[in-house]
């Protein structure tokens, strides 16, 4: 489609960054462009809409800076999911592991209930492990997940089938496939 061609158009390639033999998809570009910012916002929240969401949850960073504006125009609360030590107040953890090591993000827990459906709103979606281990947190939360939404999903990485069990039937909306 041609908000496709657009955002598509707005996402740069940079090679060996952040290490040697890896693809970066640079979003900033599309960030600068306030009609494919737009377009991506509008989109993102219709997909808000379509899931019955009840709250946007973004990942850091970059899930904060596409999340935040789709709770806006969804009408919808934003609850960030921050990597470990940033959260101030009394938080649920979740490990999950990386290529090398371990990452663990955490959530503010009484911005989840149950009764609450969640839309995760990410810039790309890579391996799946990051996503994998949000939809985790927000399911001991006792909140549901409404779907999971990105930019762009790098379909060679396989997120897509391991992600199947933990999302139970929830939807996984790419805009974009790589
Ligand atoms: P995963 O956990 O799926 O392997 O990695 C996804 C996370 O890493 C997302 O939060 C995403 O922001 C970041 N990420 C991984 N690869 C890229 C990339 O090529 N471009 C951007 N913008 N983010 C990426």
């Amino acid at each position: 489609t041609d908000i496709q061609e657009l955002l598509l158009s707005r996402i740069r390639d940079v090679a060996d960054y952040p290490e040697p033999g890896v693809m970066f998809k640079d979003i900033t570009p599309l960030l600068a462009d306030p009609a494919a910012f737009t377009a991506l916002t509008d989109a993102l929240a219709e997909i808000a809409a379509d899931t019955g969401a009840t709250k946007i949850v973004g990942l850091e960073a970059r899930g904060f800076i596409l999340g935040a504006p789709v709770a806006v125009r969804a009408g919808l609360g934003f609850i960030p999911v921050r990597k470990a030590g940033k959260l101030p107040g009394a938080t649920l953890r979740q490990a999950y592991d990386l290529e090398y090591g371990s990452a663990e993000i955490e959530v503010h827990a009484e911005d989840l209930t149950a009764g609450d459906r969640v839309l995760i709103v990410d810039d790309v979606l890579a391996t799946g492990g990051t996503a994998e281990a949000a939809i985790h947190l927000i399911q001991r939360a006792g909140a549901q997940v409404s779907g999971l939404a990105v930019l762009m999903e790098l379909g060679f990485l396989g997120a897509r089938a391991r992600l199947a069990p933990t999302l139970a039937g929830a939807p996984l909306e790419a805009l974009l496939q790589v």
